[in-house]
């Protein structure tokens, strides 16, 4: 599984103005940030939770590489990250979807359970285990910085856009021209 973040859909990149920073307030691991009205990512911080794709209303980030069996631990991201459509697109895939959702003492817990309920009354063949199985997020973020410590593959990836609204660590300026038609985000 990976997160591949296209920034050229980032709406910082269309328009000078905007003061989006949904991503970067979601992020848990301190892996994107702000700097000279751009988003910057460092993708060695990455967890690979998810909460970047779950938050961002451009669509700049994308799970891919998702499998018949979803449990964040066992290198899932955080259910939080999945639309409905995911679920819909899973299911006609694999047949049949079966999903870790012990949520109940996760620091990232949020709208995942309530998607993941919207999917099963939908009638999608969606098996879900529910309950306890301690904070997850926490063991993310320990993995994350373990990966780090040994140079392991992040799972963010990311694609610079030929606007260059947004980057990796590098910091070149900016120089995207506000266009519509983009709503305020
Ligand atoms: S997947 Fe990575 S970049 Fe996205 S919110 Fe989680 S830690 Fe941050
Ligand atoms: S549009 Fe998405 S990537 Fe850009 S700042 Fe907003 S949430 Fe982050």
């Amino acid at each position: 599984m990976r997160i591949s973040a296209d920034f050229s859909k980032c709406v910082r990149s269309y328009w000078r103005g905007s003061r989006c920073d949904k991503c970067v307030t979601a992020c848990p691991a301190g892996a994107l940030y702000i700097a000279d009205g751009r988003v910057e990512a460092e993708p060695a911080l990455c967890a690979g939770c998810g909460q970047c794709a779950a938050a961002c209303p451009a669509g700049v980030f994308k799970l891919e590489g998702l499998g018949p069996r979803l449990s964040c631990r066992e290198g899932a991201p955080c259910i939080n990250a999945l639309k409905l459509t995911d679920y819909v697109d899973l299911v006609e895939k694999y047949g049949e979807v079966e999903v870790d959702a012990r949520c109940d003492e996760c620091s990232l817990r949020g709208r995942g359970l309530e998607v993941l309920d919207e999917a099963v009354k939908l009638g999608l063949k969606v098996k879900a285990v529910r309950g306890r199985g301690g904070d997850v997020g926490r063991r993310m973020l320990l993995r994350a910085g373990m990966r780090q410590a040994l140079r392991g593959e992040p799972p963010l990836q990311v694609a610079r856009g030929s606007r260059g609204g947004c980057s990796t660590t590098s910091r070149s300026t900016w120089s995207g021209a506000p266009r519509g038609p983009w709503g305020l985000v």
